[in-house]
Formats: structure tokens, sequence, C-alpha cells
């Protein structure tokens, strides 16, 4: 490659010659004549005619051997974008390609690049590499930008140091994916004499002083291998491997190396026919010197990620002093010193068969261009080539001109939520390169995207999951909805659980402890209080588990103070307190579950005043107030109230076993007429018996079946109507 030395446009036409056809010459000298025509009148800064830089570009390309459409893009690379020239004219003059490779040059020189932050860098060469949808303009852009490295001397400084640090941190990377070292080099070299020069020109002196003897000695190694190589019938080039300005620097910034570190280590390039050959010289090599440990490297077997290949060795040399030794085919140097350039080649004859496989090219290329580590990692490389093999990524800038990296297909929404999900959140509308979009709008690569946001905002919309194409806007939209329902859901819980705690007849502020609130905490593995309200209002748990468990401790104290009440109760009857149903019709007065029955001795009717008698081991027996056996004091002490249960409480209606007495004149017919006499009132007889003494008093034994004791009077009232009773009574046995 010709370097700072200008070249005509007959000496760049003249040198395509040797690999094109005459029809391509044609072509290919048309583009020349039509760009010289369109910047006729313009000049460049250092006062030449424009059309020496395009000239200058084009070699560049006929040098890497490029094709006769990249070539005469070379040629009209500037004038869409420096002239009248239009896409459309181009088309219509030259060919769809020439069209779209100019279109894609000028593309990319629109991107304006500011930071210097690593990951900034990376996104822009990720755009860049997106952006330009055919490899040939990332070469044709590649050759624009060392033409311009190469004459940056007429241009300010501030300017020089601008272009110098985008270079380094845009350009000379991209040549390097590429493989075309040639560029990347002399691209780092230039850039540092503009960023650095008092770095540059020291290592540039440094390495004047040095070359001589250097020389001496690599000749001596050099003469040695040859001599060796011959002997088997190797042809082989020999050559002392050049170091470079920047890669040395690098080492001295990076590893804190002197520049005797580095420069003194020697290395010796050595080119041969075959594969075969190679590893032959490498054994001829490793029986000279000895081989230093851990430092071979067979790129020949898994080349680099670039395509390099080549093999490693270090060796302790003739003089004790490591020697470097690389061997590799004539055709491997030719892609380490071109990369996808060589690949690219354009080869006359071969074209139909390239053309077939262009695509397919160019997507590998592609992904190599994305494959961001140095990563010796077969396997990694492997893997990055999937994932980049399968995403389309759009490349688009904040309004400061930080490139955001985002999956083809996404819309403004996304874009906000990766700047920040508070953004998101408060996102109103976008500016797409200045323009009101919809919050649908695709985004495309180079777009310049605006978020406009509203404190006032109430929030995403729930359709903006479905727009969003990123699953972090997704995961972020989801987030705040589960969010704002999550207070609805804490505020629903707690209602629902303090309701049941009353429905326990409890007092919600007794039972809401920390401790109550950590055992409920525990059992169902909540992290807090708000938690547990929240699980209750998703219905995941139902409020009365949740408040069962907060009033575990609180119903276990309830339920043992009752207990010791009603010992207490049986030991010394208190007076009325709460009342529980029995099924007997007769409830005790504060005590449940007690078993309860009514006394064979004055067969207590609901209505009768009772009493409750507390047995040994049968319960309690209940009395009328009048009863006799009650009236003992021994019994007194044993005596609780109790009371007859309402009417409408008793589930069935229940009738009580009476008997009764009845006294009358004895006559014919009595007994009859008394019987009929219940008759009429409806009551049931279970029993009678009669008998008489010889004053003619007649003495009826009736048993009854009584509802209360309404029932009873008006049973007896009726038998009393009947003539020659004497008198009626209950019978207390
Ligand atoms: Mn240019």
């Amino acid at each position: 490659m010709a370097n700072e030395q200008v070249l005509t446009a007959e000496q760049v036409i003249d040198k395509a010659r040797s690999y094109l056809s005459d029809e391509h010459i044609a072509f290919v000298e048309k583009a020349y004549l039509y760009a010289e025509d369109a910047h006729r009148e313009q000049y460049r800064k250092s006062g030449e005619p424009y059309i020496i830089h395009p000239i200058q570009v084009a070699g560049i390309l006929v040098d890497l051997e490029m094709d006769p459409s990249t070539i005469a893009g070379g040629f009209l690379h500037d004038v869409v974008e420096d002239t009248n020239v239009t896409l459309d004219d181009l088309k219509e003059a030259f060919s769809e390609e020439v069209a779209m490779l100019v279109d894609g040059v000028t593309k990319l020189g629109k991107i304006k690049y500011k930071s210097q932050e690593e990951q900034q860098a990376e996104n822009h060469r990720k755009m860049f590499v997106a952006m330009a949808q055919d490899i040939r303009v990332i070469l044709i852009k590649l050759a624009d930008r060392l033409h311009n490295m190469r004459t940056l001397k007429h241009l300010p400084q501030e300017k020089q140091r601008r272009i110098s640090n985008e270079t380094l941190e845009i350009f000379a990377p991209l040549a390097h994916r590429l493989g075309i070292s040639k560029i990347k080099w002399e691209l780092e070299d230039t850039a540092l004499r503009y960023l650095n020069p008092q770095q540059y020109y020291r290592i540039v002196n440094l390495m004047k002083k040095k070359r001589a003897e250097r020389e001496l000695y690599v000749d001596e190694v050099v003469n040695e291998v040859k001599k060796r190589v011959e002997e088997v019938n190797i042809k082989a080039d020999f050559s002392g491997r050049p170091k470079h300005i920047y890669s040395i620097y690098r080492k001295m910034v990076l590893q804190n190396k002197q520049f005797n570190e580095i420069y003194d280590l020697l290395a010796v390039r050595i080119l041969v026919n075959s594969i075969k050959d190679c590893y032959a010289v490498l054994g001829i090599i490793h029986t000279c010197w000895k081989p230093m440990p851990g430092r071979f490297k067979d790129y020949i077997a898994m080349p680099k990620p670039n395509m390099y290949q080549s093999l490693h060795t270090t060796v302790i040399g003739p003089k004790g002093d490591p020697l470097e030794v690389q061997i590799r085919t004539f055709e491997m140097h030719e892609i380490a010193e071109y990369g996808v350039a060589a690949h690219w080649a354009y080869k006359e004859g071969k074209a139909a068969n390239e053309a077939a496989t262009f695509e397919k090219k160019l997507s590998w290329f592609r992904e190599i261009l994305e494959f961001q580590n140095e990563s010796t990692d077969a396997e990694e490389f492997m893997e990055s080539l999937k994932i980049d093999l399968f995403s389309d990524m759009v490349y688009v800038f904040t309004p400061k001109g930080d490139v955001i990296e985002l999956p083809s297909g996404s819309v403004p929404i996304d874009f906000s939520y990766r700047i920040h999900s508070e953004i998101g959140n408060k996102t109103i509308g976008a500016k797409v390169n200045g323009k009101m979009v919809t919050l649908d709008h695709k985004l495309r690569t180079g777009d310049i995207v605006e978020i406009l946001t509203s404190k006032h905002s109430y929030g995403p919309s729930q359709d903006w999951v479905k727009l969003a194409q990123t699953s972090q806007a997704k995961h972020k939209i989801r987030q705040f909805f589960k969010k704002q329902r999550r207070e609805e859901n804490v505020e629903k819980g707690r209602e629902l659980v303090e309701k049941e705690i009353k429905n326990l007849d409890f007092e919600v502020k007794d039972v809401l402890t920390p401790e109550n609130i950590q055992k409920v905490a525990d059992k169902f593995n909540f992290s807090n209080e708000e938690d547990m309200y929240a699980a209750v209002g998703y219905n995941g748990i139902t409020a009365l588990q949740v408040a069962n468990r907060l009033t575990e401790k609180e119903r276990k104290q309830r339920d043992q103070e009752e207990q010791e009440k009603i010992v207490q109760e049986v030991t010394e009857p208190k007076p009325y307190q709460q009342g529980r149903k029995r099924e007997a019709g007769v409830r005790v007065k504060g005590i449940d579950n007690l078993l309860v029955r009514l006394s064979k001795c004055c067969n207590p009717v609901p209505g009768d005043d009772i009493v409750g008698f507390i047995t040994k081991g049968r319960g309690v027996s209940v009395h009328r107030e009048d009863c006799p056996n009650v009236k003992t004091n021994e019994a007194q002490e044993r005596l609780i109230p109790v009371e007859w249960e309402h009417e409408s409480q008793v589930q069935k209606r229940k009738e009580y076993n009476v008997e009764i007495e009845i006294l009358g004149y004895d006559r014919r017919g009595l007994l009859n007429e008394v019987l009929q006499a219940v008759n009429e009132t409806k009551t049931n007889i279970s029993s009678v018996s009669g008998k008489s003494d010889r004053n003619k008093v007649a003495t009826i034994h009736m048993a009854i079946f009584i509802q209360n004791i309404n029932h009873l009077h008006k049973v007896v009232e009726r038998i009393k109507q009947i003539r020659d009773i004497y008198s009626v009574r209950r019978v207390m046995n």
C-alpha cells in the first residue's frame, strides 16, 4: 500500500488493469471521469483539487483488489454528499449496486461519534456494521478514513485530535475485525502521531537507533534457519517482523514495560508454500533452539475469529534471548495483511461463482465484525456467533449522541425503558429525527430518538406490553402494574382480614401484634405484614386462614378462661351471665357442653321456675324450684341457675311428661268424662290409673304429654270444669 505517495487516476486504473477485464476497466474509468466532473471547482483544505482524495481512496481499494463496483464506489463516494449528483443519477449512469455502495458510505459519514466510553465505541462499531449492510461499504469507508488520516496535517489541531480519536476507537478496531492488518496498523500509528506526538516520536527515534544492531542479529538467526530449511528442500521467505509504533506504545502503557523490553524481543517471520511445510519448518526451529513452554500457538488448526492463520512459537535464540517465530503460507499471510479484503479480492471469471455465495459470505463477515471479545475460547466464540446470527439489532441515538442497541422491530417504548424505567413509566410521546411519532413506530438504525415525558403521567398503558419488543421493557411495564395492583391488594386484604378477626369475636388491635403477624409470616412464608395482606388480596390465601392463625393464641386463652369459669361456677354458682342452648330445652346459665336432663321427680315443664342440680357424674338435673329434693341444705350447695330455652330456639317441639292426680266424687262415668276432657285439649295420655276409697273419693293418676306450663294449666282448668271434681294437682315423687 503506497503510503503518502499521491497517485494519479491513470496510475490507479493501470494498477486495476492487472486483475480487471477491459470492460470493467472502462466501467471504473467512467466512474473516475464522472467524479472528476462532479467535484470540479472543489478543493480540499490542502488547496489541492478535491478529486485527488477519491482517486487515492480508489487506489487503496485497487491495492485490495476489489471488484469494479467497489472501485467505482471509491471514485464516487463523496459525490452525493458534496455535489449535486443524486443517487438516482448514479443508478442510471452506473448501477443499482454502485448507488447502494455510495449511499451506504454517505450514511456512515453522517454518524457522529462523540463519546469516548468503551461501551459507546462498541455500539458505534456495531452501528456502522448494521448500517453498512454491505461489507464493501465499510471497506470504502476504511479507505476513505485511511486517506483522510494521511492528510490530517492540513486540518486544525482540534479536528486532528477528534478524528484521530474516532479512528482509534471505531475504524482501527473495524479494520482489525476484518483482518486488514495493513490498514489497521497505519490507522493506529497515524492516530497516535496526532494524539500523543511526544511518545510517538520518542518510539520512532528509539527504533531508529536500535535498527542497525537489531538487523544484524536477525540476519544471523535467519541465516541459520535458512541453511537448515534449504537442506530439506523447502522454499521459504524470511523476514524480520516489523514492529508497529502503536503496538509498542500500548504495551508500554498497558503492561507498564520499558521500550527495550518490548523492542528487544526479536521476531522472525517465515513464509512457505504449504501447510505441510509450516509444520516441517516448525520442527526444524524446535530442533535448533529450545522452545519456551506455553508459547506455541497453532492458529492453523484453530484460526482466529478474523480468519488469521499462522504458527507461533518462541524459542531461546542463539544469544540466549527469546526469539519469536511466525510460520505461515503465503496465502495465509495475504489474509493476515488484507483479511476480508483478501477473501473478497476480485477474481475475474470467478465472479459468477462468487455471486452465489455473496450473501452467505456477507452474513458471515457481519458475524465476525460483531464478534466483540478477542477470546480464543472456541466454544465461547461459537456461542457469540450464534447469538449474533439470530439477533438483528438496530442502533439509534439519544439526543446527546449516545448509541443505544436494541433488537430490530423496537419502538420508542423499548428505547425509553432502556434509558431508565422512570423515563419509561413517564413517557407520553416520542420524536424520531425531530418528528412526532406514535409509540409503535419502528425504530431504524441511525434514528435520533427523543422521548417526551411528563411528571403528571399516570404511568404506562396496558397495551404497551404488546407494543414493546424488548423483554426488558415488557418486564418493567408488568412490574409497574404489579406494583400498582399490589397497593390495591394490600388494602383489600387488610379489610378482609380485619373483618374475619371481628367475626371471631376479637378486637383487631388486640390480635394484630408483631408477634402474631410473625407467626403468620413464618407459617405462610411472607416477609412482612404487607405481603400477608397482598396475598389475601390476590386470593392466594383466605382471610379466614390468616385470621385463624392470627387469633390462635387468643383463642386458646379464651377457651382456657372458659374452662376455669366452669370449674368456678360448679363449686360456687354465679349469677346469671351468658346462656348456652341445651337439648332438653333448658340452658344452664354461663356453661356450655354440660349434660342436662329433666328430673323425674318433679317433671318440670317450660314455664315452671326451675333450678339445676349438679349430680355426681350425670351432669345437671333440672328440678322445679319448689321440688322438695332440692330444698335440703346439702342440695342447696350444688344448685346452679338454669333457664328454659325460648320456645323459638328449641329445634323440635318437645313434649314433657307430667303426672297429675285428680280427686273427685266417685260416680259412674267420671273417669270417662276426664279422659274426654283431656282429649279435647289435644293432649296425649301415656298412662291412667284410678282407685276409689270407701268415702266415695275417686283418685285418678294420669301421665300426660305437656308442651309447657300454659298447656298444663289449660288441661288442668278443663278437668276442673267437670262436675264432682275436687282437685287437680301435679304429682311430685
Ligand atoms: Mn471521502
